[in-house]
């Protein structure tokens, strides 16, 4: 990549292996079921989720929102934390394609629900309400400063859910964070969930693409709700190729960049003007404030980090700052963002 740019891991271009893969990758109709490629991608997530078989997708909110469509109908309701990406930055498929009502529930520092709280929204078999039929949660939780969270809370809010017949899908657009922060294998948590999305074009470096897991039936009605949404593609495993290693490689290298996130962490610590906790740091976002005392404008602060030293950082509304490390990040550019915020807010 030819900026230095820690604004998220999104923006992660597809590494040399990958591009070689994708020149070369054999293909055909997917909609067909006819591309060797896409369909060694899904069988390869399925086998690394614990599920029966997975379909690829164009993007983490398409697959989250395949999830509800074939979970739920219209006039049922699915809890979910109130900070979940489902809720927040997905544009309201849920409602507004789904017909399916939202029921935000608080959630701790690390995005999990009260499973008192979640044990209570279910509501009971009355025409006026509603009906609950689905959970939704999210690993590592975006909203919390990239938390894992760990295994056994899926497997309360799995008891709940048989108790009262209700699905539970896992937004895992950054599972194999969590999974890496907390030393788990992946199927120590999906195991408790009915169907899992994750994304490949994050810290894992592909350039486009999700896959959704679940078991075989799931699969069969998920495949009809992404041709119906427009999301049957063609000659995709051009794409797929370069999935095959992001889940395959890449997946195993996210500790280096939850190290470099730490070691930014302490960095900016040490600045006085800066605000933040590095023991908030588990995975590869680092959120920290500018201090009260500190006269520029968030704005013009990632307009000078710009400009003047080629670097970008996102801005998380207020006085809130966000760096996320990815393949792309070097020790060398941790260094460089310390010392260019440190000489931006000398006093
Ligand atoms: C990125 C992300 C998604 C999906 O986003 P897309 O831009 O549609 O790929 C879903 N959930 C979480 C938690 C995410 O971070």
């Amino acid at each position: 990549m030819d900026t230095i740019d820690f604004r998220s891991d999104t923006v992660t271009w597809p590494t040399p292996a990958m591009r070689t893969a994708m020149a070369a990758a054999a293909v055909g109709d997917d909609v067909y079921d006819e591309d060797p490629t896409v369909q060694a991608l899904e069988d390869l997530a399925a086998h690394r989720l614990g599920k029966e078989a997975g379909l690829f997708v164009s993007s983490g909110t398409q697959g989250n929102l395949i999830a509800a469509l074939v979970h739920g109908q219209r006039g049922d309701e699915a809890i979910l934390g109130e900070d979940a990406h489902i809720f927040c930055w997905e544009a309201g498929g849920l409602s507004v394609l789904g017909g399916i009502t939202p029921r935000p529930l608080p959630t701790d520092d690390i995005g999990r629900m009260d499973i008192q709280q979640v044990r209570s929204a279910i509501r009971g078999d009355n025409p006026h309400w509603p009906r609950s039929r689905l959970i939704l949660t999210e690993n590592s939780s975006g909203g919390n400063h990239g938390a894992a969270i760990p295994p056994d809370y899926f497997a309360e809010l799995r008891a709940v859910a048989d108790a009262h017949h209700l699905k539970v899908h896992l937004d895992g657009a950054r599972l194999f964070n969590a999974t890496t922060a907390l030393g788990c294998d992946p199927t120590a948590i999906t195991q408790w969930v009915d169907s899992v999305s994750i994304c490949l074009s994050k810290g894992l470096c592909a350039p486009v693409g999700s896959v959704l897991v679940g078991d075989r039936a799931f699969i069969h009605q998920a495949r009809r709700v992404r041709k119906l949404l427009g999301g049957g593609m063609r000659q995709s495993g051009v794409l797929a190729a370069a999935g095959i290693i992001a889940l395959k490689d890449m997946s195993q290298r996210l500790g280096e960049d939850h190290q470099r996130a730490q070691t930014l962490a302490q960095g900016l610590a040490a600045i006085p003007a800066l605000v933040l906790d590095p023991a908030r740091v588990q995975t590869n976002m680092v959120f920290f404030e500018l201090a009260d005392t500190v006269a520029i404008a968030p704005e013009d602060l990632i307009t000078q980090l710009w400009e003047q030293f080629g670097i970008r950082l996102g801005l998380y509304g207020g006085r809130t700052c966000r760096a996320v490390t990815h393949y792309w990040i070097t020790d060398d550019h941790v260094s460089q963002l310390v010392q260019a915020l440190d000489s931006l807010l000398a006093p």
